[in-house]
């Protein structure tokens, strides 16, 4: 049983899993404006209004004068003894607001040359923004990178996003920031499959629909672990309405079947979850509820 064991800010959250040290760092937030209004990223794209205003009341959020909703973009760093693992790097220059990761670090004590792993768990602008520093070097130069293969193949070729319910100037970002994020990686890339353990402990489970290749990873210590589940839920709504996917997701049809698969192992096993844009640190459990499940921060 996974025992709390924490010290916790504003934007640094240390716990002990097994053997391992993990701590969740904030590269700082990003504001995401209501859906109410025309936007670069609504996070409900299909669900039905009145039932959309329903649940947001439920919430405490009124379509109609939320204006914005602030998003955590949190890394993890996990100790293993053997590695430093750091999982996605966050948005770097992206935004004012974002590129607080190095800073973050330093004030752990942890040198951006002290990573030797770095999981990508997918590439939208908020999980790889990180991968440069201000001078366009690696940030992380000692480290080898992991993404998923077809998530790889998927950014560094010309994709299509013609399908995305967003407009030509996002659509130019998420293909501007993936490729100049990732083109330089690419003599020290590991594309990983799903299900192979990449490193001891560390184990990527395919979870894709947010994107193609979007992986979640299994971190195992002992008799504890956790599961980060990245961008599989974006909002604690989604895991009471599952169906409902954000307008970023390039494959939607996939949304729903993978959340299912992946909220449901989380819930019967009772497994300590870490899900990227709840709220900071988003660690805590997802529990059955329902149709769907609800959120319980730890
Ligand atoms: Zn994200």
């Amino acid at each position: 049983m996974f025992k709390v064991n924490v010290a916790m800010s504003a934007q640094r959250f240390r716990f002990r899993l097994g053997d391992f040290d993990c701590l969740v760092i904030s590269d700082g937030t990003f504001a995401y404006p209501s859906p109410a209004q025309n936007v670069f990223i609504n996070f409900f794209v299909n669900a039905p209004s009145a039932r959309l205003t329903q649940v947001l009341r439920r919430h405490n959020l009124d379509a109609d004068s939320w204006t914005e909703y602030v998003s955590p973009y949190p890394c993890l760093v996990i100790d293993t003894g053997q590695h430093r693992v750091l999982i996605d790097t966050g948005a770097g220059s992206f935004s004012p607001t974002t590129g607080q990761l190095v800073s973050g670090l330093h004030a752990e004590g942890i040198q951006p040359t002290d990573i030797d792993r770095v999981i990508l768990t997918h590439a939208h602008p908020d999980h790889v923004g990180g991968n440069l520093d201000r001078d366009g070097k690696l940030a992380f130069p000692n480290a080898t990178y992991m993404i998923g293969r077809d998530e790889w193949t998927f950014w560094t070729a010309q994709p299509n996003l013609g399908d995305l319910p967003i407009d030509d100037h996002g659509k130019q970002i998420l293909m501007h920031v993936a490729q100049s994020n990732l083109h330089p990686l690419r003599d020290r890339i590991d594309l990983i499959d799903p299900d192979e353990e990449i490193i001891p402990g560390i184990r990527c489970i395919a979870a894709p629909g947010h994107t193609p290749g979007h992986m979640a990873v299994e971190v195992t210590s002992a008799r504890d672990q956790l599961l980060h589940i990245a961008d599989t839920v974006l909002h604690p709504i989604h895991l009471e309405e599952p169906n409902w996917h954000s307008a970023v997701a390039i494959h939607p049809h996939q949304v729903a079947d993978t959340r299912r698969r992946i909220l449901t192992t989380a819930s019967k096993e009772k497994t300590l979850t870490l899900a990227s844009h709840f709220p900071f640190p988003g660690v805590g459990h997802v529990r059955r509820q329902g149709e769907g499940w609800r959120w319980q921060p730890i």
